[in-house]
């Protein structure tokens, strides 16, 4: 198991695959095990990396991951099937923004980790299906140290997509529903919880 997470970030290095930062799927990882999660959903999975480890922090822990891109489901499932997880892990190959869950499942947490100008669709859709003790986490949200310096930004693609961050960042903090804590962990990351139980 741990050759197979080496042989990933190498992958991830040479294709130029973005995975997870190590200390924020350790900051994860210990979410998982402190509050008891047992079902987890990520938007984006690209090769499996941050699915892998969040299904093995705890036993009971499922995930379901959702990826658009057909290589990337590919290598995934590859990967989930060579570490024994496809018990615990669900990959789904479609658009997250596509993408019909059965409204009976409801999970603990659900983690967004896919195009960074969705995040706010990707919140929004995905928030039904959160339980009421259940926590939303968001990954890279300083994108590399671009996020609050936008005004400074020539390229107009690269621009464009710090707003958008730095909008969903105001979304979160403005939210009526959720309470947000940020953490300047790895690339910078969120924990959103429903204010009041319900
Ligand atoms: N969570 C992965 C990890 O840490 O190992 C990394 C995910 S990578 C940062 C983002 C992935 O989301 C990419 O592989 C991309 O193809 C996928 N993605 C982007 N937008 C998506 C969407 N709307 N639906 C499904 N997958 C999407």
């Amino acid at each position: 198991m741990k050759e197979l997470i080496l042989e990933m970030e190498d992958y991830a290095q040479e294709k130029n695959v973005p995975i997870i930062e190590k200390k924020s799927i350790a900051f994860i990882m210990k979410y998982i095990k402190d509050n008891n999660v047992k079902n987890i959903l990520e938007i984006g999975a690209a090769i499996g990396y941050s699915a892998i480890l969040m299904a093995s922090a705890t036993n009971d822990a499922f995930v379901t991951t959702i990826e658009r891109d057909e290589e990337r489901y590919m290598e995934c499932l590859k990967n989930v099937k060579k570490c024994g997880l496809d018990k615990k892990i669900n990959v789904v190959f479609q658009d997250a923004l596509d993408v019909n869950l059965s409204e009976d499942l409801k999970y603990d947490l659900i983690f967004i980790d896919a195009a960074k100008g969705q995040y706010e669709r990707f919140f929004e859709k995905y928030k039904y299906f959160l339980k009421e003790d259940g926590a939303i986490i968001t990954d890279n949200l300083k994108f590399h140290g671009y996020v609050g310096k936008s005004d400074k930004i020539e390229s107009k693609n690269l621009k464009g997509l710090v707003q958008k961050i730095e909008n969903y960042i105001d979304f979160l903090k403005e939210n009526e529903e959720f309470d947000t804590t940020f953490y300047d962990i790895g690339d910078g990351l969120s924990v959103s919880t429903w204010k009041d139980e319900k």
